[in-house]
């Protein structure tokens, strides 16, 4: 899979790219990351991409015209693919999105900066308009950054042991079970025995019980109805 990514910090990403499963996914084939600064599409010689909002205001806001021609150009090139704008005034990021966006051969990200978008960057182009959280960064790609990670565990291939993406947290409705390692004592606590037992039957039992009622116990709905989710 492709992801195309439009901001103004390409250099953000560095470490980010470098490092852990985010760098597997690219070393074994199973991801691509594109950063296209746009301000390369500026229109003028100084690199402008931002200017201040009609009707006055604090902050800049950016322009329509070199995110117009970026997208434009890169897809020129590509075809047309799913784009993703990114606001706090987005749909929340849930696990199903990024399965969802996983699936897609080609993903275009567009981080915002300053006070956000010229309102005809949202209409003349259409997006799914993403939000990592309730509240407010400084740009879109700590929030690009989210994405990536969380779609490039997903991509077949990535995670040494498959079944790990197919038993985390939010899959069937339910959060994670409790996990333990060594030492089977720490400080007074003990693994629970179940876990020591080897009888695979009981320890796959407990793990349901316990993601259940951590489930429960964190959203205050019964598990039966997070399952039905
Ligand atoms: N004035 C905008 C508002 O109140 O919605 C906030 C602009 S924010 C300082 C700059 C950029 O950061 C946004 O255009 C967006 O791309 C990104 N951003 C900030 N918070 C975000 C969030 N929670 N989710 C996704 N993107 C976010």
């Amino acid at each position: 899979m492709i992801v195309h990514v439009l901001t103004l910090f390409p250099g953000l990403f560095d470490g980010f790219l470098r490092e852990s499963i985010v760098r597997i996914a690219q070393d074994k084939g199973a991801l691509a990351v594109d950063l296209i600064d746009f301000r390369r599409y500026a229109k003028d010689r100084h690199g402008t991409v931002d200017d201040r909002p009609f009707g006055g205001g604090p902050g800049m806001l950016l322009k329509p015209e070199p995110i117009f021609e970026a997208v434009e150009t890169l897809e020129a090139q590509r075809g047309p693919m799913h784009r993703v704008l990114l606001t706090p005034a987005g749909d929340l990021l849930t696990q199903a999105t990024a399965e969802r966006l996983a699936g897609l051969p080609e993903l275009l990200l567009l981080c915002g900066r300053y006070e956000g978008f010229d309102e005809r960057i949202r209409l003349g182009i259409s997006w799914e308009e993403i939000s990592i959280g309730e509240y407010v960064l400084s740009g879109g790609e700590v929030p690009a950054m989210v994405i990536i990670d969380a779609i490039a565990r997903l991509q077949p291939g990535v995670l040494g042991d498959e079944e790990s993406a197919l038993r985390e947290s939010f899959r069937e409705g339910l959060l994670d079970f409790p996990q333990f390692t060594r030492p089977r004592v720490f400080r007074g606590m003990s693994v629970p025995g179940v876990l020591l037992s080897g009888n695979h039957a009981e320890i796959e039992a407990w793990r349901r019980q316990e993601a259940a009622r951590r489930t429960q116990e964190r959203s205050g709905a019964a598990p039966e109805e997070q399952q039905d989710r």
